[in-house]
């Protein structure tokens, strides 16, 4: 059975021959088995590496989109503090129209509450 035999090919000039020979027989390239599999280890190393970076700028990019919330998030914050702000603001100076109304109403009626606090 000569197909159970582990064939290689050759780097070099892609002839193939059996593994148990020490060197190509078409072009004499030794054949370095430990050097083939440093080079894929260092291959495998640098695609988990490449792996990595692809994971790490997935993470950042989730991290920016989070910072990007947070910044929306804190916009729509002061946006609603504007607005209630605004709405208290003039509440308050429609509360405060209403009082001089008010204050001059009774001024009208001969009684003056400066003239109250006054005689306090
Ligand atoms: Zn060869």
């Amino acid at each position: 059975m000569e197909n159970t035999k582990k064939m290689i090919v050759c780097a070099t000039c892609a002839g193939e021959y059996e593994a148990s020979l020490v060197r190509c027989p078409f072009c004499g390239t030794a054949y370095a088995p430990a050097e083939e599999e440093e080079y894929m280890g260092q291959m495998d190393g640098i695609r988990k590496e490449l792996e990595g970076h692809k994971q790490d700028g997935n993470k950042s990019l989730k991290k920016g989109l989070g910072t990007t919330m947070r910044i929306v998030l804190l916009l729509i914050a002061v946006i609603l503090l504007l607005v209630l702000g605004g709405l208290w603001f003039s509440g308050n100076r429609e509360r405060n129209r209403s009082d001089r109304r008010k204050e001059e109403f009774l001024l009208n009626q001969g009684i003056s509450t400066q003239q109250e606090e006054s005689a306090q």
